[in-house]
């Protein structure tokens, strides 16, 4: 079978390999769609870093079962959250699973993950619908949560951007307003738009310092951060501020697939629509090289083996 193996930075090859057998505890599927994540691309663009599986944003069909597994049968559709999904088979442990509705599609099957990643960050935050909210970045994380605020009911959402095209995209996806960081700052912007107060909750989707630092100073007095950008370089913060307004700030990096799956299939949520693009499996190395360097025409491209 066709499997896309990492060799080193920029360096990604379609090889041909064995198909893998499911262990214990294991099932195989083949794989329909994988997303390209932006920790992939951040390893394509600067190395393997532990924390994050390669190809996680799989959907796909059960087609073996390994020794134990009981509660999944031949046939069913799945969202895997493991690595190697870039490949036309791929194992992973049954925990990994998320069992998908018949009627929903591969695609949207494919962007279950990411929305989830989503999920946590905006459960982890503790927002309420009631709550006034600043997303700053509207590339894949921002946008998967501006999608899950109004998914829970959130009126108030601000996201920022220097790109005009994702400030668009985020005003589709429902956004009350959205801000450019190079047409003035933007905490003073915020205290206007709240009238003086600053939002209850801002969420860091880029993982870099002006964008921080644009959270943190927009955010009311015992406000929360929470922080889901990959920062590469450190960071110095105002902690003065940080400490007399009382903030709470919270890293996030984990999944809620379920909730994820919910906010689709009864709240109305189409991650899908972050989808820019569908390449096959063998063009994987233009899909990893075009969201670097088309990043105003593309966000979120599919693999499909
Ligand atoms: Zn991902």
């Amino acid at each position: 079978m066709k499997k896309a193996v990492f060799y080193g930075i920029r360096d990604l090859r379609v090889e041909e390999v064995e198909s893998p057998r499911p262990g214990p505890g294991e099932v195989k599927v083949r794989v329909r769609y994988c997303g390209i994540c932006g920790s992939d691309l951040h390893e394509y663009l600067h190395g393997l870093f532990p924390v994050s599986p390669f190809g996680h944003e799989v959907s796909g069909e059960v087609v073996e079962l390994g020794q134990g597994v009981d509660d999944y049968g031949i046939g069913d559709r799945v969202a895997v959250f493991a690595k190697d999904g870039y490949a036309e088979y791929m194992t992973a442990s049954r925990e990994a699973l998320l069992r998908l509705p018949d009627d929903m599609s591969w695609e949207r099957g494919a962007v279950v993950e990411p929305l989830s990643g989503a999920a946590y960050a905006i459960g982890r935050g503790r927002v309420q619908p009631s709550d006034q909210v600043l997303v700053t970045g509207a590339g894949p994380v921002g946008l998967m949560v501006l999608i899950g605020l109004k998914a829970i009911g959130v009126e108030t959402v601000l996201v920022t951007d220097i790109s005009k095209t994702r400030r668009d995209k985020a005003l589709e996806l429902g956004a009350s307003e959205v801000l450019d960081p190079l047409e003035g700052r933007i905490p003073s912007r915020i205290k206007e738009y709240t009238l003086g107060r600053g939002v209850d909750v801002a969420v860091e989707a880029v993982g870099v310092e002006a964008s921080l630092k644009d959270c943190l100073a927009s955010t009311r007095y015992r406000g929360t951060v929470v922080v889901q950008g990959i920062f590469t370089d450190r960071v110095p913060i105002h902690m003065l501020g940080f400490v007399t307004r009382e903030i709470t700030m919270i890293g996030t990096n984990f999944i809620d697939p379920p909730r994820a799956l919910e906010w689709m299939t009864a709240r109305g949520a189409t991650p899908e629509a972050m989808v820019t693009g569908i390449f096959p499996l063998d063009d994987i190395a233009r899909g990893f090289e075009v969201l670097t360097t088309d990043k105003d025409r593309h966000i979120k491209i599919l693999m499909a083996p």
